[in-house]
This record gives structure tokens, C-alpha cells and sequence, in this order.
């Protein structure tokens, strides 16, 4: 078995605990083509673990080791380290696989596919963006504000649950759109509440100012070219998460939010 390791900040004593357990199965170092990665830190260092193994993450499961704070991806911290080896060096283990955004941004003269763990956004913080939002080919609603974001239910306790979306279980695969303050007046209505939609749904938007930033997870678009419209919904690609066998969501809010 190959093992990657991926942190934003160095923690020597973790890394030293992964080192010596995989000593002992021998199981080697391979950062390039690991079918383990074991990301060490909290739920940004998580997204940006995924997206740097963005084009083989059928071959990679994914082990969050909590550094700090609790995360909602990082079920594991350095006590539980020798207990994974013990599951991964059995020949099929069990993970959770859990399906990526995926968007089309239309640019005037390029396209740009794009995935995201968490949302796909337009964000313009500066001036008033609009754009028309359609699902699934019908207009919902012309929208003037600050930003729209499509959250999936990973994402929902990110950016989403800070703009008063609902959480979303992890185990229910579903879209959410989120407004950024919305201007409601005479000339502009929309509906102004988040909306959860089935993830077959395609979330489009259209005659987007063309001065609008795409974000996704902790990554954005920035370009002259004029953004011409984004097209969301639930992508091919899936990450694969092992988590533990206390996993529970309930717990995870509570802990995250609650006490
Ligand atoms: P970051 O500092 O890594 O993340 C910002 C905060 O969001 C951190 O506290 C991070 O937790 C938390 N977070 C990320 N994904 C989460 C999830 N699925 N559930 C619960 N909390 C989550 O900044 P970044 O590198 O730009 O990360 C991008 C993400 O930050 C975006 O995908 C978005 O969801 C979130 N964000 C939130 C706001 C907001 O709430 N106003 C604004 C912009 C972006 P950790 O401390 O555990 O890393
Ligand atoms: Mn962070």
C-alpha cells in the first residue's frame, strides 16, 4: 500500500505516528501516486487535499486526522492512528463515497469545467451582480445581489450555513441554493430563502454580469474574459472517505455548532 500525507501546517508528532504504524506493515511513502492520503488539519485542508488529487480520485481513499478543532471530514485524530492501519491493511475495506459538484463556466471565449467538495459560487462583494437562475431549463427567478452559491450536503456547514441555509446530512445527496444579500424591492424580486433540490437537478446561470467572480471551495476564476453563464450540478467524480466506526452527524453539529 502507498501512503500520501497531506497538511497545510507540519505536526510532527502525527506525521511520526503515521510513519512508525506504516513501518511496521510496510507500507511505503508514495505522494505522487498514493492509494491512501491521510490529510492532517481541519475541513480547508481537507478540500484542498481532495483538489490536489483532483484527476485520480478513484484510486485514492481519503483519512482526515483532526489537528484541531473537530471537522465535519476529519473523524480520526492521532489516538485512533494505529486502529486505521488495522483497517487498511485488510484487503477490502469499507468507505463512504461521496458524489463532487461539477460546473460548466462559460466565458466568452473559454470554457472552464470545474469541481468543487463544498459549492460553486458567483461572488461579485463589490458592486450589485444579477443573472437569471434556471433549474433544469425553467426560470426560477432573476436575481440582483451580492452572490449566488450552489452548496452540496457536504458543504452545507460552509459558506451555505453562514448565509442561513439548512444543514444537510452527509448521508443525503442533495443541492442547495444560497443568496448573498438579495435586493428585494420593486425592480428586483427573488425568492430569498435557500432551496434544496434533488442532486439530478441543473442549477444554471445566466446573463451573469460580466464582472462576477466564479469561487469554488477555497479556489476562483479570475479572468478578463467576459462570464457568460454557469452551469451546476452533481459531477461524475467522487471522493472516497474512510470515517469511523462512531461516525455519527448528530454528534458532529453538536460539536461543531452546539457546545
Ligand atoms: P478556510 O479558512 O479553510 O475555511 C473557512 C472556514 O470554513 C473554516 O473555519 C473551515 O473549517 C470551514 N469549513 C470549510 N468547509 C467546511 C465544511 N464543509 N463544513 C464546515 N465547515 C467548513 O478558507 P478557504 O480555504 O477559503 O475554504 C473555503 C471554504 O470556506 C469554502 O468552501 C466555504 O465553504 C468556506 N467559506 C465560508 C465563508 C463564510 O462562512 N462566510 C466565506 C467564504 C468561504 P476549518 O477551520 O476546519 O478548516
Ligand atoms: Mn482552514
Amino acid at each position: 500500500m502507498k501512503i500520501g500525507i497531506f497538511y497545510k501546517k507540519e505536526n510532527p508528532e502525527i506525521i511520526g505516528l503515521i510513519k512508525s504504524e506504516a513501518s511496521k506493515y510496510n507500507f511505503i511513502f508514495d505522494n505522487d501516486n498514493p492509494d491512501v492520503v491521510f490529510s492532517i488539519g481541519g475541513d480547508g485542508t481537507f478540500l484542498k487535499s481532495v483538489h490536489k488529487y483532483i484527476n485520480s480520485l478513484d484510486k485514492i481513499v481519503f483519512i482526515g486526522i483532526n489537528a484541531g478543532t473537530l471537522g465535519f471530514f476529519y473523524d480520526f485524530t492521532k489516538e485512533n492512528i494505529s486502529e486505521i492501519f488495522e483497517t487498511i491493511s485488510s484487503n477490502n475495506f469499507k468507505y463512504e463515497e461521496r458524489p463532487l459538484l461539477g460546473a460548466s463556466v462559460k466565458y466568452k471565449k473559454s470554457v472552464e469545467e470545474i469541481y468543487a467538495i463544498n459549492e460553486i459560487r458567483i461572488e461579485n462583494p463589490f458592486h450589485t451582480l444579477t443573472a437569471d437562475v434556471f433549474v433544469n431549463n425553467e426560470l426560477l427567478e432573476p436575481y440582483c445581489g451580492n452572490g449566488l452559491i450552489v452548496s452540496s450536503n457536504l458543504g452545507s456547514s460552509g459558506y451555505n450555513k453562514s448565509l442561513g441555509g439548512a444543514l444537510i446530512d452527509h448521508d443525503l445527496v442533495a443541492l442547495e441554493l444560497t443568496e448573498v444579500a438579495s435586493i428585494q424591492n420593486k425592480a428586483y424580486r427573488s425568492l430569498n430563502s435557500p432551496l434544496v433540490l434533488s442532486p439530478n437537478k441543473i442549477i444554471e446561470f445566466k446573463n451573469v454580469q460580466s464582472d462576477s467572480i466564479v469561487g469554488y471551495d477555497h479556489l476562483s476564476i479570475h479572468k478578463s474574459d467576459e462570464l457568460l453563464e454557469v452551469k451546476i450540478g452533481y459531477s461524475n467524480k467522487k471522493v472516497k472517505i474512510l470515517y469511523s466506526k462512531e461516525h455519527n452527524y448528530v454528534q458532529r453539529i453538536r460539536k461543531s455548532f452546539v457546545l
